[in-house]
């Protein structure tokens, strides 16, 4: 059957010679990429990795990381990547909640697995252990592997205060990369710039797969701390056609000066998403780079990674719209009992398509609340004009993002109850400057306990990734405003004034 594989063979049967990945000194060529493929999946066949079973990335960009991503593919098998900024405590819980039996991990990040009972896991070192994969011959017989068949583990967290993991299947990959494909027109002479970590749904999901399948070219930035001038270099380097930021990653662009106007001359598509792209942002923008158009696009890791998109024709006249449904997907918005609202009026963002996961893992009350009669809940709410351009209007699920990250207040508030010094406490998310927002914790302690904010933050450090930690603490020993049936008003708590220090 067709398989993610296939998205790498077009271009190895076609255009062997043609540069596919670019990492820092590395250039791989479709015929290499396609043949160390083969290699580190001998490797792992050798060492008895196979169908179903499930593999931990633990690495940051690099060139072994979309080996192993098509190698583990190729065998039937499903890949796991790992947020390396999460805690050691969150990297534990992924390797439990997926059941992965094998590790492949930087020498950087090792102090990840710091609490995790590693017996009966094969751990395989980046550097050496992982040449040595590679010397085992070429992997000659493929294994039938079936489109239904999981391939990916994407974790996402969530509500319920524990990351949980988004199914994707071969096919939901390859609907999200056709749809691409078609909407936007990647073809071989695109060359496509990836800025998201791979470790995140966008780093495969978003045009990386697209531009393998047509033939054309994938550079990676370095992942971990971005850095503008490098960004910009690469842009010219590689005239680069498509790239995908997060609007915060924008500001810092346009606000460090370190991109000139002309590294963008060979950019077609520059795409921002994954959270709300303020109008200002785009006018920003535009007073700075005349020329070059923002889309606006919306979409999420449950998938499609690109739902809806601004197109250039419409930009000025439907200007804060996060655009129309992508061509295999179908947005509509509801109404809390269920049926479908009016073009105006505000609900909850739905939607259907065949690029969406198949669920939730291990999860099955939260896949039914997610899923229902083929439709993907979002979790935000929204509005279609009469046209059906989709505006976003914030969101039903306890979520906020920073800097482009979404964080999850039940995930903190968990935390944070655990030291004996708090009573009560909940996290709002509150606008910032630079990361768009940024948590707000108002905490009620006891007062003889004499517990300061940065010892707060040390706790929620130890068991949380940093991005995730407050920034802003109100301590009190007030009780915090509920409704009747107990709930934390947090629409009030957001309204307080300002809170003390950081
Ligand atoms: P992720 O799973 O990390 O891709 O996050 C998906 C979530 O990011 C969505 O459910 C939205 O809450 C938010 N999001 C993504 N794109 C936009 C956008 N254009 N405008 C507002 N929120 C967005
Ligand atoms: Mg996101």
């Amino acid at each position: 059957g067709f398989t993610l594989r296939t998205t790498l063979d077009v271009g190895a049967a076609r255009s062997p010679g043609t540069v596919a990945l670019v990492f820092e000194e590395t250039e791989l060529t479709y015929a290499e990429l396609g043949r160390r493929v083969d290699e580190v999946a001998a490797g792992l066949d050798r060492l008895g990795f196979g169908a179903g079973d499930a593999l931990l990335a633990v690495l940051p960009n690099c060139v072994e990381y979309v080996e192993l991503f098509y190698a583990v593919a190729t065998l039937g098998g499903i890949i796991v990547p790992v947020n390396y900024l999460l805690s050691p405590e969150e990297v534990r819980h992924i390797k439990v909640d997926s059941g992965a039996a094998w590790i492949v991990v930087d020498g950087s990040m090792t102090g990840l697995l710091s609490g995790i009972d590693l017996s009966g896991t094969r751990v395989i070192q980046r550097g050496d252990d992982y040449q040595a994969l590679r010397e085992q011959g070429v992997l000659t017989t493929r294994p039938q592997v079936a489109p239904d068949d999981v391939v990916l583990l994407q974790y996402t967290s969530g509500t319920t205060g524990v990351a949980k993991a988004a199914v994707h299947t071969h096919h939901t990959l390859m609907w999200n990369t056709v749809q691409q494909v078609v909407d936007f027109g990647v073809t071989q002479r695109d060359s496509y710039l990836c800025v998201p970590a791979l470790c995140w749904a966008a780093g495969f999901h978003d045009f990386t797969l697209a531009a393998f399948w047509t033939g054309g070219r994938v550079t990676l930035l370095p992942s971990r701390s971005f850095d503008p001038a490098r960004f910009g270099d690469l842009l010219v380097r590689h005239r680069v056609s498509i790239v995908v930021l997060v609007p915060s990653v924008l500001r810092i662009i346009l606000r460090s000066g370190l991109v000139p106007a002309a590294a963008w001359d060979s950019i077609r598509l520059l795409a921002c998403g994954g959270e709300a792209l303020p109008v200002e942002l785009i006018e920003e923008f535009e007073a700075a780079l005349p020329g070059v158009w923002v889309m606006q696009c919306y979409g999420m890791t449950e998938g499609p990674m690109i739902m809806t998109y601004l197109d250039r024709d419409s930009a000025v006249r439907k200007r804060g719209s996060a655009g129309k449904a992508m061509s295999m997907t179908v947005i509509e918005i509801r109404r809390s009992d269920g049926a479908v609202a009016d073009p105006g009026e505000v609900g909850e963002i739905v939607v259907r398509s065949p690029a969406s996961m198949i669920g939730y893992h291990r999860a099955p009350e939260q896949t039914a609340l997610a899923l229902r009669d083929g439709w993907l809940r979002t979790g935000d709410n929204g509005w279609l004009d009469e046209e059906g351009y989709l505006y976003v209007a914030g969101r039903a699920k306890d979520m906020m993002i920073s800097g482009g990250l979404n964080v999850y207040p039940a995930e903190i508030e968990r935390v944070l109850l655990r030291h004996p010094a708090v009573r009560e406490v909940a996290v709002v998310g509150v606008p910032h400057e630079t990361y768009g927002e940024v948590g707000r914790a108002h905490v009620v302690v006891a007062p003889e306990a004499g517990v300061t904010p940065p010892e707060l933050a040390r706790h929620a450090r130890e068991s949380l990734a940093g991005y995730k930690v407050p920034r802003v603490w109100v301590l009190g020993a007030e009780p915090l405003p509920r409704t009747t049936s107990g709930k934390v008003l947090k629409s009030k708590l957001r309204e307080l004034p300002k809170g003390t220090s950081d």
